[in-house]
């Protein structure tokens, strides 16, 4: 928003030293400050419940006060005023110390029995009672002069800002009244659009701040707080349009199929029947590579529901049509995988150049980060050359050094590890010649359906929902931490399936014990609220846990690999492989082996400190197991005290297969950002009151609008306020860059 009171800085609206606490909070404009939306209201009537305190937090509570005493300290000298506040069944006790008792009058002829009042601080243990010390507090209706104006107030819903210690609600609460009574609609750009807002029925934007920073009636601040939630999908939506307009607007080579060419070969020599799901899929995909507009598709399916083979099919009428196609994966270790799988599949069509090939055959090639020199340069000649039809990588691929021949396709596996910064990074792939890839994304995360129109709103979306036939489903079960018998009994079974011939999968959250920043997986949960103050054990290691396990008399003689991310590629491989050619039975690892890692053989997996991975996560972890014919047992080891969030998330999973499912409630469990990762998601900040389950109706009608206005005006140019918002969601980074410069 350009040169209106919006960006004025606080500094200037409020004076130097009382701008300082909310830069604190990060609001440095008018505009961050009226953005910083009340968390929830307090009402005069409604008491906050005082029986869930817990030491340390910082609290605001609604409660009126019961008795306020002065009197000297004989111990210590000094006086001290005890106030009792009540919540009508419970009490809390306020602590004002000073020198001479006269210090504290003001506070006890304030703190008449029976008036109400918001106390805040920070919550201690004294003598068994919960006590705030010298509390910040502002009572209810003793700000106004004349009775009337004091009945309204008391009975206004009172906002309650995300504080702070040296940031008080009311001290927010006055500041956003300063800034926002001088303001009008005029000053403002609303990012949502006049005729938007009026077929929807909203308010302004001016209007809406009011409604939820000054509201009179709880209808007040819900209208005013629809509104801005509307306008948060709404951006979101018109962001997602215009990327996908803007996509599709690219000129691309349509690759039809070839009769007779390398896939008709290479389905006359699948193993299996394609699944219903994978041959709907595939001539949707085969259609789109078809057209003359770049396809843009996310294939979604749970974990083993075959998406390789549908990628696979499609990478190959790409070739048939002259072309070439990229297989990106989010690890060394997958890309590796994959490079197998499909020489695999592929045997002799894939040996182009070679001795044995068939009389159509193409070159699969390998390209990493950590790759031998010799081998790298091969792999990019192959490329730049087009004699590799299908380049297998991880990131590397992106490299702009990377040259293809007539790059024609471009997967990505396992899309919800890469941001949409990445996806247009790949989009622009093209941009040296004429022409873009088509695109294609897959995920085994189930998402759910407002999440991809959030999301993934620029892609359209395809689903295979059945798992290939024969396929035995994974059991799964909690075992408590502290229970010795149930741990011992863990132990046991993997003996029992390496006995058998099979393998099992450790999963630890950290690679080594004295390393706090050692976790592969940036994803892990923090400890729930209810371990506060208690001491917990240390997360569990894949180095300590290794050398654990090696001394265990139930594992006694089984031979330990171990794997995750700080190993070099070379080490990486050499673990997978001794693993999957059953060298080591047992893999101590992180969460390294989440993605699409496919062993056979793979029949129990114990995932330990259990509590401290997300849901969905935990579930694609466990699909790694049971992926053979042998039924799958996955055994969560986890310390998660009844009714906490992670008893409910390990009993979900345990109660349920349903990838769907359990991303949903993974969703209602965690914030989206949590869930969605800060570069899926925009800028952490950019989903305020947005929840993306929650407000799936509001996200669908936002989307239809958002699509409607795009198609119209495809470049947004009649709508600077909107195009504006949309720069400042979609480039956090940029943003930063200015505030810092
Ligand atoms: P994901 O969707 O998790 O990536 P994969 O593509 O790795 O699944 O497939 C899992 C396994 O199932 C692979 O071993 C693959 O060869 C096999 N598979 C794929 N499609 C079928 C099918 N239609 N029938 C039987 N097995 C299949
Ligand atoms: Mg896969």
């Amino acid at each position: 928003m350009v040169g209106t009171r919006w960006d004025e800085p606080l500094g200037r609206l409020l004076g130097t030293r009382a701008a300082g606490p909310f830069a604190g909070l990060g609001l440095h404009t008018a505009g961050d400050l009226l953005r910083h939306y009340p968390r929830r209201y307090a009402s005069p009537g409604r008491l906050t419940d005082l029986s869930s305190l817990s030491p340390g937090e910082h609290v605001t509570v609604m409660a009126e006060v019961r008795r306020a005493t002065v009197r000297t300290m004989r111990s210590r000298g000094g006086a001290i005023l005890e106030a009792v506040v009540t919540d009508g069944t419970r009490e809390l006790s306020l602590a004002f110390f000073a020198k001479k008792p006269g210090a504290l009058r003001r506070h006890e002829s304030r703190l008449r029995p029976g008036t109400l009042g918001m106390f805040t601080g920070v919550v201690r243990f004294y003598r068994g009672a919960a006590q705030l010390t010298h509390p910040d507090y502002q009572l209810v209706g003793t700000d106004v002069d004349d009775e009337a104006a004091a009945l309204v107030e008391a009975t206004r819903p009172i906002p309650v800002y995300p504080a702070s210690a040296a940031l008080p609600t009311w001290r927010i609460q006055r500041a956003v009244r300063t800034v926002l009574d001088p303001l009008t609609e005029e000053d403002v750009n609303d990012p949502l659009p006049t005729e938007v807002r009026e077929r929807v029925g909203l308010p302004g934007l001016v209007e809406s701040l009011r409604l939820v920073h000054e509201p009179y009636t709880e209808q007040d601040w819900r209208r005013g707080r629809d509104r801005l939630r509307y306008e948060e999908a709404f951006v979101l939506q018109a962001a997602m349009a215009r990327r996908r307009a803007q996509a599709a607007a690219r000129p691309v080579v349509a690759r039809p199929t070839t009769p007779g060419g390398l896939l008709a070969a290479f389905d006359a020599r699948l193993p299996f029947v394609l699944t219903a799901g994978q041959q709907d899929v595939g001539a949707q995909i085969a259609e789109d590579l078809a057209a003359d507009a770049p396809m843009q598709r996310l294939l979604q399916g749970e974990v083993g529901s075959g998406k390789t083979v549908v990628a696979l099919r499609a990478m190959l009428q790409v070739v048939d049509a002259g072309g070439q196609a990229a297989l990106l994966a989010p690890t060394e270790v997958l890309a590796t995988q994959h490079l197998r799988t499909l020489r695999e599949l592929l045997g002799p069509l894939a040996q182009e150049g070679m001795l044995g090939a068939a009389d159509r055959a193409t070159r699969v090639v390998l390209l990493t980060g950590s790759q031998a020199a010799a081998a790298r340069r091969e792999a990019l000649l192959d490329a730049a050359s087009g004699a590799a039809g299908i380049v297998v990588g991880t990131h590397a691929l992106l490299g702009e050094h990377v040259q293809f021949a007539d790059l024609g396709l471009v997967v990505v596996d396992e899309q919800h590890r890469f941001g949409v910064e990445q996806r247009d990074a790949l989009r622009s792939r093209g941009d040296e010649g004429d022409t873009v890839p088509h695109l294609l994304v897959m995920t085994a995360t189930p998402i759910p359906r407002t999440v991809a129109m959030t999301v993934f709103g620029d892609l359209e979306v395809s689903t295979l929902t059945e798992v290939p036939a024969g396929r035995a489903p994974v059991a799964t079960h909690v075992v408590p931490a502290d229970n010795a018998a149930w741990t011992a009994r863990t132990w046991a079974r993997v003996r029992e399936e390496v006995d058998a011939g099979r393998r099992a999968y450790v999963v630890c959250p950290r690679i080594t014990a004295d390393d706090a920043s050692g976790a592969d997986d940036a994803d892990l949960l923090s400890g729930e609220p209810d371990d506060q103050g208690a001491t917990r054990p240390p997360l569990r290691a894949v180095e300590e846990v290794a050398e654990e396990l090696a001394t265990l008399p139930a594992l006694d003689g089984v031979r330990i690999g171990t794997l995750h991310g700080r190993m070099t590629a070379a080490a990486k491989d050499d673990a997978m492989a001794a693993f999957a050619a059953g060298r080591t039975p047992v893999l101590v690892s992180t969460t390294v082996i989440e993605v699409g890692v496919d062993v056979p053989e793979a029949s129990v997996m114990v995932v330990l400190d259990a509590e401290r991975f997300g849901l969905s996560q935990l579930h694609q972890l466990r699909g790694r197991v049971g992926r053979g014919t042998d039924p799958g047992l996955c055994l969560l080891v986890a310390r998660a005290p009844e009714g906490s969030d992670a008893a409910t998330r390990l009993a979900t999973l345990a109660g349920t297969t349903d990838g769907f499912e359990l991303a949903t409630v993974d969703l209602e469990l965690r914030r989206e950002g949590d869930v969605l990762g800060a570069s899926q998601s925009g800028s952490a900040s950019s989903l305020r009151l947005l929840r993306v389950v929650r407000d799936a109706a509001l996200i669908a009608r936002a989307r239809d609008e958002a699509r409607a206005l795009v198609d119209r005006d495809p470049a947004l140019e009649a709508w600077p306020a909107l195009l504006a918002a949309i720069d400042e969601w979609l480039e956090p980074s940029a943003q930063e860059y200015l505030d810092r410069a």
